[in-house]
């Protein structure tokens, strides 16, 4: 396995790779690797000759108050697991590397992106999506991997993908949880053991709204006041947000029907947590 920390380096063998018709399996994270990200490396490892991982905290997708400082990094422990899974090179660039100066030319999202985490974390998508397209331009990847824990972020990518013509493929892999329930993510080392006894209640409270819309129930609204009820009840965390969209055109609905996704962000002391689900409905 390789390790590339300049962009020149990690284009030109991606670019000598792919003349020889080489097939190129890329996961893009942010580190701090856990099952979710080793899940999205095993599927890379199955589906291509090469996999590049990348690990790269990117500032441009934290607002001002958020958590770029203390993001949990972890290089050395990352570097094993890469190899573990396969992983035949790691890009692992630092924030001058990426961005050198000040940027001539940066890439704003303009759909998908008023709602959920783009509401409350203005700027968070067209921050993803300016260090995707580099990224993209850099390792050249048939197939790019990304989670359904990060619904919205596999819908604006989907966006990108299409909208500038990027050849690759996009392939999104579902939510990976521990036994409870809760979703994987890097951030939930901030949950206290009070909070990480309570988190598993985002899942249960999805679960219980898929099990209503099972039994007939049509109502966002209801839907929603349901997931709320169950959170306030269990959990002692704030509420961002809990919402119901078209997926993944996310546009509101006024009865569900179709593929839907009822998505939620709460926030514990420390850590702000995301989840969701990905519903067919059928009409009554
Ligand atoms: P991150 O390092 O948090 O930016 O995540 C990198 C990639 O791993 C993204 O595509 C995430 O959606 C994906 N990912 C994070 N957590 C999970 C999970 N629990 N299950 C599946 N994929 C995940």
């Amino acid at each position: 396995m390789k390790i590339i920390t300049t962009i020149a380096e990690m284009q030109e063998q991606m670019l000598r790779l792919k003349a020889d018709g080489t097939t190129i399996g890329y996961v893009p994270t942010m580190g701090f690797l856990h099952e979710g990200h080793m899940t999205l490396m095993k599927k890379a490892r199955h589906e291509n000759d090469v996999v590049v991982l990348s690990i790269f905290v990117n500032p441009l997708q934290f607002g001002p108050t958020e958590d770029l400082d203390a993001y949990p990094r972890d290089f050395e422990r990352d570097h094993k697991i890469a190899e573990a899974h396969g992983v035949d090179f790691i890009f692992y660039p630092s924030p001058e590397e990426m961005y050198p100066g000040t940027a001539s030319i940066t890439v704003s999202v303009v759909e998908r992106t008023n709602v959920l985490c783009g509401k409350s974390r203005p700027g968070h998508f067209d921050g993803v999506a300016t260090v995707l397209v580099k990224l993209f331009n850099i390792i050249q990847a048939n197939r790019a991997y990304f989670g359904l824990k990060d619904a919205q972020q596999v819908a604006v990518v989907d966006g990108l993908i299409k909208d500038f013509n990027f050849p690759i493929q996009l392939i999104p892999v579902e939510t990976i949880r521990e036994e409870d329930g809760l979703a994987k993510s890097s951030r939930n080392v901030y949950l206290n053991d009070e909070e990480r006894t309570q988190a598993p209640e985002l899942h249960k409270s999805l679960q219980l709204a898929k099990a209503e819309i099972e039994k007939g129930e049509r109502d966002p609204k209801q839907v929603i006041e349901l997931v709320n009820t169950h959170i306030n009840n269990h959990c002692n965390a704030e509420v961002d947000y809990i919402e119901i969209y078209s997926y993944p055109g996310l546009k509101e609905l006024e009865t569900l029907a179709g593929k839907i996704i009822i998505a939620l962000a709460v926030r514990f002391s420390k850590a702000r947590l995301i989840d969701n689900i990905i519903l067919d409905v059928e009409k009554n």
